[in-house]
């Protein structure tokens, strides 16, 4: 068989972690199978869908690089289509018009409540014939009173639920447009999914769209329900739990590898695997392994595998992401070195790209000031003399290398009769504007001949100015 998954967003905010974990669990399960992946906007709900939010998704999905085999769809398209299949419910007998006021569906509701039952409509309509004119009418989809529905869940295993549980559910507003639950039956019937992968908070809805497929005739899909995602005090995963749109997580300096690497781990494990390649997760992924239990979201792991694709992917890839962050700051990568050698620099020391890029700005622009407790504490008296010598020594190199360099200040170290940081941190805090930075002799090949002379002349005035 054939296997064909899709994410179904709907485009009312940002792309939230969440979503990109069920669009990360159905992209591995069709990639897995050689099947097919589908993108989908559901975006019938006119209101709250935006541009700005399909935007989001489209970018976040780029971002992440799960790509779609075929969309993005978008359900607007396909109203002509939803209104042919509430038509064919009522011609056959598997839909009908409702006109219970909302006036009189609160009074059962009330009456319910009252008499300690669940609140659900009571089939009123369901046995009326004809049309009635001039009266608003909903449509609802006649569920079967008898029986159960059992959901073969990939994740869950069988869950079952009678039939007189299910109420008969609106498929159409009065003003004729459909509701969720018909859209999405629609389209995955359509689209001819295999499996629906999709978070747990639609197991609800599931037996009354399984019931809306029998009724249309059509092969069920196989469902998988997704546990829920937790901050850390046991609530759902929201935003006053810090970051969860995708786009912050680029904004806030992690590899697009390493969100997905973790979001494959929050609900799913391989043995004791941590790190997976993404050829690793389309290879060893398997819906049985997911977790039934609902898993916590943990920004100390999730920075400390960000650490991890920093130090050990291709510094070539890092760089291409590490120049959208320099744009950031209003660098421009051309005004210095190149920044391969600055991931290779800096990846040991940077947990994320928003660090490396802020550790870095020195390497193209001038700082406008000295870090006031590393000046206090390396531009000390002499230290002057020091960098004068230091600057015509290194004026001197030919070949403005790590090698050389090293060696100019170990040999101006000895002849002083200094330790070597006596010389090499007044020499930092000159070039570099504050006491951190990678080894020396690579802190100057990165920065430059003519930047490292010229702000060795600035930090000299400065001292003699200081006096
Ligand atoms: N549009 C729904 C949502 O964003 C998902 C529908 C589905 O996956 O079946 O929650």
């Amino acid at each position: 068989m054939s296997i064909t998954t899709r994410f179904a967003p709907s485009p009312t905010g940002y792309l939230h972690v969440g979503g990109a974990r069920t669009a990360l669990f159905s992209w591995l399960y069709a990639r897995k199978h050689g099947g097919k992946f589908i993108l989908r906007i559901e975006d019938t709900d006119l209101e709250r869908s935006t541009q700005e939010s399909v935007n989001a998704i489209l970018e976040g999905m780029a971002w992440l690089g799960l790509d779609y085999d075929e969309g993005p769809y978008y359900q607007t398209h396909h109203f002509d289509r939803y209104k042919e299949i509430i038509q064919q419910l009522i011609a056959q007998g598997d839909a009908y018009y409702c006109y219970c006021s909302k006036d009189a569906l609160e009074q059962l509701r009330t009456e319910q409540m009252t008499n300690k039952e669940k609140p659900r409509y009571n089939g009123k309509c369901r046995e009326l014939t004809g049309l009635e004119e001039g009266i608003e009418a909903v449509v609802r989809f006649k569920n079967p009173i008898d029986g159960v529905v059992t959901i073969e869940d990939l994740v869950k295993g069988d869950i079952v639920v009678a039939n007189k549980e299910l109420d008969d559910l609106i498929i159409a507003r009065a003003d004729g447009s459909p509701t969720y639950n018909l859209t999405v039956v629609v389209d995955d019937m359509d689209m001819k999914v295999t499996h629906v992968i999709r978070g747990d908070d639609h197991i609800n809805n599931t037996p009354r769209q399984m019931n809306i497929l029998k009724a249309l005739g059509a092969e069920l899909p196989k469902y998988a329900h997704l546990p829920m995602i937790l901050g850390s005090d046991g609530a759902r995963l929201s935003k006053r739990h810090g970051a969860v749109s995708v786009m912050q997580f680029r904004d806030d300096g992690y590899l697009p590898e390493a969100l997905l690497n973790y979001l494959v781990r929050l609900g799913w494990s391989h043995g004791d695997q941590e790190i997976f390649s993404l050829d690793e997760m389309v290879e060893y992924f398997e819906l049985d392994d997911v977790n039934v239990s609902a898993s916590t979201f943990n920004m100390e792991k999730l920075l400390w595998l960000n650490h991890q694709y920093i130090m050990n992917s291709d510094p070539v890839h890092v760089a291409r992401h590490l120049s959208w962050h320099m744009g950031q700051l209003g660098i421009d990568p051309a005004d210095g070195p190149d920044l391969v050698d600055v991931v290779k620099a800096q990846r040991e020391r940077s947990k994320t790209l928003v660090e490396m890029a802020a550790a870095s700005v020195y390497f193209y622009k001038e700082f406008d000031s000295y870090d006031e407790k590393a000046a206090k504490k390396n531009f000390t008296v002499g230290s002057d003399d020091v960098l004068e010598q230091l600057h015509a020594k290194l004026a001197e190199v030919k070949s403005w290398s790590a090698e050389p360099l090293h060696q100019v200040i170990v040999d101006l170290a000895e002849a002083l009769g200094l330790n070597m940081g006596k010389v090499a941190q007044p020499l930092r805090v000159a070039v570099c504007g504050s006491a951190v930075s990678p080894a020396i002799d690579i802190t100057l090949t990165l920065i430059g001949r003519e930047k490292t002379l010229a702000r060795l002349e600035r930090a000299i005035n400065y001292i003699r100015d200081q006096k």
